[in-house]
C-alpha cells in the first residue's frame, strides 16, 4: 500500500490504513507489541486528552478481532492522513525565521507550523513536539499571565 501512490488517502479503510501506519512506523527488529505500543502512543498524541488506547487495543482493531469506537477511527484517519503527506511529499523553498544558528541552510523540515494559541502573538512556529502550543515559553507565561488576572 505504501508504495502505490495511486491509493487516494480517504478510499481505504480503518484497517488498512492501520496497517499502512504499522508498515511506516515499523523499524527492523520491532515486535508486534511494541510496534503496537508506538501506535498507541502517536494516536494517543493526537488525540483528546480523555482518551488513551493501550497496545492491546491497537492490537485487537489489527487482527480484526473488535469492532474500533469512532474516535479510534477518526484518530487513525488523521494520523493515517499526516504521515501519508510526509510519505508523498512535494518540497518548496521558503523563508524560516530561526535563532541564529539552529538551522543549517536547505534543512528538511518534515513538520507542519502551527498558530501560537496566545491570541496576542499568533505567530507561526515549528512545534518541537506534537502537544506544544505556543511559540515560546515566554510567550505560554505571558499568555497564562494574562488569564490569571482576568
Ligand atoms: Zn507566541
Amino acid at each position: 500500500m505504501k508504495k502505490n501512490n495511486e491509493v487516494s488517502i480517504k478510499t481505504i479503510n480503518i484497517h488498512d490504513q492501520l496497517v499502512w501506519l504499522v508498515d511506516f512506523y515499523r523499524k527492523p527488529g520491532d515486535g508486534v507489541v511494541s510496534m503496537c505500543r508506538i501506535i498507541a502512543g502517536q494516536l494517543n498524541l493526537s488525540g483528546s486528552k480523555e482518551t488513551k488506547w493501550t497496545w492491546n487495543y491497537v492490537h485487537q482493531v489489527l487482527n480484526n478481532k473488535m469492532i474500533p469506537s469512532p474516535k479510534f477511527v477518526r484518530t487513525v484517519f488523521r494520523l493515517y492522513s499526516r504521515e501519508c503527506k510526509k510519505e508523498n511529499i512535494e518540497f518548496e523553498q521558503i523563508v524560516v525565521v530561526a535563532p541564529k544558528g539552529f538551522i543549517e541552510k536547505n534543512s528538511v523540515v518534515n513538520v507542519e507550523s502551527k498558530k501560537c494559541a496566545n491570541p496576542k502573538c499568533r505567530l507561526f512556529f515549528i512545534p518541537t513536539n506534537p502537544v506544544q502550543k505556543y511559540c515560546s515559553i515566554a510567550c505560554k507565561r505571558d499568555f497564562n499571565r494574562r488569564k490569571s488576572c482576568q
